[in-house]
């Protein structure tokens, strides 16, 4: 069998870091919409791209407790699966995971709920697909999305074309290492069936 290699110019490789820190934060941030925790804004890095974050209001209960806290999880599992679901980069879930586990803290069966969230994350994300992409694309364009710019896309009302560029940078995104260089996140072309992500 003959070693197939993905051959990235260096341009193409930060369009494909910037495409999946985008997707990734799409994906929370379209999730905090779906469960309507209400979403402030999205962000990425102006300079480190691999930088990204969205942010939610946190309503705390007068007892303490945070209100919500299975819909909080799920606005994090959506990174998870977005990662999972288009084969993003792996090394950003780790933390999601964890603020997973901490909005669950004070759940009972917490372990079967966690399960069930990611599960309905995983769904929620490959199901709008199209609605996360074009949420994405307009990150990638504009670094920050205001929550009801954000709103208006995922629900159709502002119109974003997808350009075809990043779909097919979607389509390489399996095939790819990553590497964090001084201007951020880079994918690197390497042989097909040599993934370390
Ligand atoms: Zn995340």
């Amino acid at each position: 069998m003959s070693k197939s290699k993905v051959e990235l110019d260096e341009e193409m490789g930060i369009y494909l870091g910037q495409i999946n820190t985008c997707i990734h934060e799409a994906a929370h941030g379209c999730g905090a919409l779906h469960v309507g925790v209400g979403l402030q804004y999205i962000e990425i890095g102006l300079d480190d791209i691999s930088f990204g974050r969205v942010m939610t209001p946190t309503q705390i209960l007068s007892d303490g407790r945070i209100a919500y806290p299975e819909r909080g999880a799920f606005v994090s599992a959506c990174g998870i699966a977005a990662a999972q679901v288009y084969h993003l980069r792996r090394g950003g879930t780790g933390h999601d995971l964890t603020k997973v586990r901490e909005w669950l803290a004070s759940i009972e069966d917490a372990d079967k709920i966690e399960r069930k969230i990611l599960w309905k994350a995983r769904t929620f994300v490959a199901k709008h697909k199209s609605r996360i992409f074009k949420v994405a694309h307009a990150l990638q364009d504009q670094r920050r999305l205001d929550g009801q710019t954000t709103d208006r896309i995922f629900r159709g009302t502002e119109e974003v074309i997808v350009p075809r560029r990043f779909l097919d940078a979607v389509g390489m995104m399996q095939s790819v290492r990553w590497v964090d260089t001084d201007v951020g996140l880079r994918a690197f072309k390497y042989p097909v069936g040599d993934s370390t992500n």
